[in-house]
């Protein structure tokens, strides 16, 4: 009967605890990206698949596009807020409400992808990142890098600074005010409008990622010069976590969370690496036309130039964001010397 007893206790204990790994936790995400804009949205909708498989089932996560909750640059706010469990966004996005979230996207003349990676993940760039974010409440990741977007197209060559003295030109955010400070005149357009404005000459240029994603919005058919990329060399989107929903997760599902977040952002790289190619091929193919121009050297100082007193006069108002920008200064000095003697010495010889 003792015995009995002992073998129902355990039976039971047993259940309830396959019981509790059973658990299904449903999260959502929300993506400043619409359902179509690929490869963006492919990385949050891969991250989602990527948890549930490697959860068994445990871990759901719905992914809603912008369309659904129409607030693409209100992702932050919603995570923090917990209307969203997750985002899939970028961290430039916040710099008007706190500037020090600005460089973990991408700093004009910072890290290639390669290094950024590299910082974030084996030099101290995601413990800083989860640093400036606390005060928010919420968590965030590497989110999947557009690598070098392309500096612009643009209807006339641009020979000197004095081309772009007037010059109307589509570029938001941080390399929108360094390039105001070159006598650009610095426009922002809905990216729905903005064929239309270049086709009838309201801008005269205007950025946008790179060939993966620019293919579809057409510029290539009405702007013939396309511009080597400077200011967002190393584009990383971010996963955004409520910090309450992430504590309350059992450890093997943070775990499995983190991994998918991992994975899909690394993919996403290496995916838009290849529409990049591709895209490339078809656009070259179908106006041939396209003429792939570097800036001149004294248009890059300049740039440099104004890049260094906008980053100063920020630092000043803000340490957190000196912070992150020396750590990321210094982490660069010693990984470019490497990426020299490695892929750019290689590709030198090799092209
Ligand atoms: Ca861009």
């Amino acid at each position: 009967m003792k015995l009995n007893f002992r073998i129902l206790f355990l039976t039971l204990l047993l259940a309830s605890s396959l019981f509790a790994s059973q658990k299904v936790y449903k999260l959502n995400l929300a993506t400043t990206w619409g359902p179509t804009l690929s490869p963006l949205f492919d990385a949050a909708k891969n991250m989602a698949v990527l948890a549930e498989e490697l959860s068994n089932g445990r871990l759901q996560i719905k992914v809603d596009a912008a369309n659904k909750h129409k607030s693409p640059l209100g992702i932050l706010d919603m995570v923090k807020g917990g209307q969203y469990d997750l985002g899939h966004t970028a961290s430039y996005y916040w710099k008007g409400k706190d500037i020090a979230t600005l460089p973990f996207t991408s700093m004009p003349f910072g890290l290639t992808a390669p290094e950024q990676y590299a910082w974030f993940y084996y030099a101290g760039g995601l413990e800083l990142m989860q640093k400036v974010y606390a005060k928010h409440k919420v968590l965030s990741f590497p989110g999947g890098s557009t690598g070098v977007q392309m500096g612009g197209w643009f209807k006339k060559e641009i020979k000197s600074l004095d081309d772009l003295k007037g010059l109307k030109m589509r570029i938001p955010g941080f390399a929108g005010e360094i390039m105001a400070k070159l006598g650009v005149q610095v426009t922002n357009i809905a990216p729905g409008e903005l064929y239309t404005a270049l086709d009838r000459n309201s801008i005269d240029a205007l950025e946008w990622v790179g060939p993966s994603m620019d293919i579809k919005m057409g510029f290539h058919k009405i702007a013939p010069y396309y511009y080597t990329g400077w200011h967002e060399p190393a584009s990383e989107m971010q996963f955004l976590v409520n910090k309450r929903t992430f504590d309350k997760l059992p450890k093997d599902l943070q775990k499995i969370l983190i991994t998918a977040m991992r994975l899909s952002a690394y993919d996403m790289y290496v995916q838009n690496y290849d529409m990049n190619a591709t895209a490339w091929q078809e656009m070259k193919k179908e106006y041939p036309n396209i003429q792939v121009k570097t800036f001149s050297k004294e248009i890059m100082d300049a740039m440099k130039k104004a890049n260094q007193e906008l980053r100063d006069e920020m630092s000043k108002k803000s340490p957190e964001l000196k912070e992150v920008l020396d750590h990321q200064d210094a982490y660069m000095k010693k990984i470019r010397e490497w990426s020299k003697m490695s892929d750019y010495l290689y590709l030198k010889d090799n092209i």
